[in-house]
C-alpha cells in the first residue's frame, strides 16, 4: 500500500512553511503597507504587487480546462520545477535513490545529483518501451520515485499504457509521469486516472504545444496530500505575476492551441516522408511528440554541417540506444524545407 507519510523525508513532513504577507491577509480591499511593496507604482508595468503565491485564478482556468480540482493542480517555474521539489520531498540525499529509464529527459538526473540522491538507471529497451521486470529488479526498499517519460524525450514514442500501469500499481513509491508532449497526444494522457492512483505525479507544461516556453510555467497533477507538500516546499513566489496574467489571458484560446498542435503534427508527416526520401537517412523513429528522431549515416558531421548551414538540430549520437541519431523538432514548412534542402545537398 502506498502512504505519502511513510515515503517523505522527515524534515518535510513535520516543516513550517514560510508564511508569506499574501498568506496570512488574502482580502483583496484594504490598504496594504504589510509587504514592503514600493506604493507608487513601478517602473514600467504594473507590477508593484507581489503575486498570488498560490496562483489561484490561474488554476482555476487551468481546472476548467484539464478537467480537475485546482486543489490537484501545482504550477511550477516549469514543470523541471515540480520535478525538483518531488526529489526533495521524498528522497533523503546519500541514502535515497531514483529509478529512470535512459534514454530519456536528462534533468531527472541533474536533479538528483543536485540534491545527492542516487539514480539507477533501467535502459528502455530496444523499441524504446519500459522492461518492467527490470524496473522491479531494480527498485529496493530506498527507492522513492521512478520518472517515466511519455512520449518520452528524445525518442518520440509514447510508453506502453499498460507498462505504465502495472508499475503505478506494484510500485509503492512516487510514480512522476512526465507528459511535456501529450497535448500532440491527448488521447493517451493519464489524466482521467489520476483518481485512481494515490502515487501518480502527472507533469506537463505550457513550453511547447501552447507556445511559451519562456514564460517558464508547468503543472503537476497528483492527489491533495501530494499538492500540498509541494505548495508547502515551493519558493513563496515561484510564478511570477506576468506569467500568471499573460497565460490567464491566452487560455481563453485554446483553440489556438489545437490549431498549431494540427500544424505541426501536419508538417511532422511532411518532414517524416522528406527525411525517408533521403539517401543520408537510415531511419525515422515513430513520433508522438513534435520531433523526430532520425538515424543518419554520420551523424557527427551532419550535424556540424548543419550548424555551417545555421540549422541546428539536437547531436544525441553519443547517448545509449541512440546511436547515429539526431532529434529534430518540427519546424515550420519553411524551416523544414531549408533543412531537407540542406540535407539532400549532403555529400559524403
Ligand atoms: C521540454 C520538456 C519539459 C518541459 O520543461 P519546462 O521546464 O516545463 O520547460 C519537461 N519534460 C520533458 C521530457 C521535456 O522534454
Amino acid at each position: 500500500m502506498f502512504d505519502l507519510n511513510k515515503i517523505l523525508r522527515d524534515n518535510i513532513r513535520n516543516i513550517k512553511p514560510y508564511s508569506s504577507a499574501r498568506d496570512e491577509y488574502t482580502g483583496k480591499e484594504g490598504v496594504f503597507l504589510d509587504a514592503n511593496e514600493n506604493p507608487i507604482g513601478s517602473v514600467s508595468g504594473d507590477y508593484n504587487r507581489y503575486p498570488d503565491p498560490l496562483q489561484k485564478a490561474l488554476k482555476a482556468r487551468i481546472g476548467e480546462i484539464k478537467g480537475v480540482e485546482t486543489s490537484h493542480i501545482f504550477l511550477g517555474n516549469g514543470s523541471d520545477e515540480p520535478i525538483d521539489l518531488l526529489i526533495r520531498a521524498v528522497c533523503n540525499p546519500g541514502e535515497d535513490n531514483v529509478v529512470i529509464l535512459p534514454p530519456t529527459y536528462g534533468m531527472y538526473r541533474v536533479s538528483a545529483d543536485i540534491n545527492d540522491v542516487a539514480v539507477k538507471e533501467v535502459p528502455l529497451t530496444k523499441q524504446y518501451d519500459i522492461d518492467v521486470n527490470a524496473v522491479l529488479r531494480a527498485v529496493d526498499e530506498n527507492t522513492k520515485i521512478i520518472f517515466l517519460c511519455s512520449p518520452n524525450n528524445p525518442t518520440g514514442n509514447s510508453l506502453s499504457s499498460e507498462n505504465i500501469l502495472y508499475l503505478i500499481r506494484k510500485f509503492n513509491g512516487l510514480v512522476v509521469l512526465d507528459e511535456a508532449y501529450i497535448d500532440f497526444v491527448p488521447n493517451k494522457s493519464f489524466m482521467r486516472v489520476l483518481p485512481r492512483y494515490p502515487n501518480l505525479v502527472i507533469l506537463q507544461t505550457f513550453s511547447k504545444a501552447w507556445g511559451w516556453a519562456a514564460l517558464r510555467l508547468g503543472m503537476a497533477f497528483a492527489s491533495e496530500e501530494i499538492i500540498d507538500v509541494l505548495n508547502k516546499i515551493k519558493p513563496p513566489y515561484n510564478i511570477n505575476e506576468a506569467t500568471q496574467r499573460i497565460a490567464l489571458e491566452g487560455l481563453k484560446q485554446v483553440g489556438k492551441k489545437e490549431e498549431m498542435v494540427e500544424t505541426i503534427l501536419a508538417e511532422r508527416k511532411n518532414l517524416r516522408g522528406a527525411l525517408n526520401m533521403l539517401r543520408c537517412v537510415e531511419q525515422v523513429f515513430p513520433s508522438d511528440a513534435n520531433f523526430l528522431l532520425v538515424k543518419v549515416a554520420e551523424p557527427r558531421k551532419m550535424y556540424n554541417y548543419l550548424v555551417s548551414k545555421q540549422l541546428i538540430v539536437r547531436d544525441r549520437s553519443t547517448v545509449a540506444l541512440c546511436e547515429g541519431c539526431l532529434r529534430i523538432t518540427v519546424g515550420t514548412r519553411a524551416e523544414n524545407g531549408a533543412l531537407i534542402t540542406a540535407m539532400k545537398n549532403y555529400s559524403f
